[in-house]
């Protein structure tokens, strides 16, 4: 039988020792129902969830909410929206009692005083064009300027079909303002003219963020495990989709059978009792999800199904580093 340490030498042993250590529970929370921006294809206010339910604005309640997340088990508070940083105090909230990490569109520059660790992924949706259009502006202007330098600090570079070509331009700028990037790909939940991916634009893309990661490793957090899983949907044969999703709210799961799955995981509406279906947009086609979160949970909680050769495995650990790195439970 194929066990671990069979597989790996000391290096690579050590390494997944160092993970295996880890027993991290997530869970997501719309802080809000609001943002500053409305960018086309946001899967939050295309599929309305925005209106799922009215805003808790009680800060008491959060406080005994986000405490009895952590008696529940969570150890990763993961804050989107809407955009948090509209509402600091619940922000608050969560990092005074657990790893909390914080999506944004980096356009409000959140007081360091207040948040010395706190780890923000910035949405970036390409270059100054794709955001202009996309997004009504160009974010990454603000953005780096609020950030530049900051250590616990990445840009989450959505990428576009009509981004193939240009991403190391992107990754260049990033680098020159000291911070890190992770890349996932767009879903075009909204259908939006020129976004939507064909088979060939995936080859295409895998390739740039392979050679990305080659040129860029100390800016790039990333794997090429991660880059073949996202834009092909395939792992060891089996494909991406409903049957498969890790992170479907646990409450709301009748699926059958089971798959492997982010264990306790919700997806929390800002009402505080609300459950929205899975990590990403509650209309989203599952067919067509690319959702970056999704797939790299997916290749982690199929740990067993990579104990078969020694690449196998070792494409497992580095999806794993990987999304630690990104929660901020390693070192870059
Ligand atoms: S910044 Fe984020 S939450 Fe706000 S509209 Fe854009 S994608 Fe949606
Ligand atoms: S839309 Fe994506 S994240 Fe949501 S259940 Fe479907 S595959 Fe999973």
């Amino acid at each position: 039988m194929k066990t671990v340490s069979s597989l790996l030498n000391p290096e690579w042993y050590e390494r997944y020792k160092k993970i295996s250590k880890l027993n991290i529970r997530s869970s997501i929370y719309d802080v809000t129902n609001r943002c500053n921006l409305r960018c086309k294809g946001c899967f939050f206010f295309s599929s309305n969830e925005h209106q799922a339910a009215p805003e808790e604005n009680d800060i008491k309640r959060w406080e005994a909410f986000i405490d009895r997340e952590t008696e529940r088990g969570v150890n990763l508070a993961i804050l989107i929206g809407g955009e948090p940083t509209l509402c600091l105090d619940r922000v608050e909230a969560f990092y005074k009692r657990l790893s909390t990490f914080c999506a944004t569109n980096g356009l409000i520059k959140i007081p360091r005083d207040r948040f010395p660790d706190m780890m923000l992924g910035i949405s970036l949706w390409g270059d100054e064009h794709d955001e202009t259009v996309l997004r009504g502006k160009d974010t990454f202007r603000i953005s780096s300027q609020n950030y530049e330098g900051d250590p616990h600090v990445y840009y989450l570079y959505t990428i576009t079909p009509r981004q193939i070509g240009k991403t190391e331009g992107v990754i260049r700028k990033i680098k020159d303002v000291g911070l890190k990037v992770h890349m996932q790909l767009l879903s075009n939940d909204e259908g939006v003219s020129g976004f939507s991916w064909t088979p060939e634009q995936f080859d295409a893309i895998r390739a740039e963020m392979d050679a990305m990661l080659d040129a860029y490793p100390d800016t790039v957090i990333s794997s090429k495990y991660y880059h073949e899983v996202i834009t092909t949907g395939k792992m060891l044969g089996r494909s991406f989709g409903w049957n498969e999703c890790p992170s479907v709210t646990q409450p709301l799961d009748h699926r059958s059978p089971p798959p492997k799955r982010l264990i306790e995981f919700i997806r929390w509406a800002s009402d505080l009792h609300t459950m929205h279906r899975c990590c990403t947009s509650e209309t989203r086609d599952c067919a067509t999800c690319k959702d970056g979160a999704a797939h790299m949970s997916w290749v982690m909680v199929n740990k067993r199904a990579h104990v078969r050769t020694t690449r196998d495995l070792q494409n497992w650990i580095e999806v794993y580093e990987m999304f630690a790195k990104l929660y901020q439970f390693m070192p870059w």
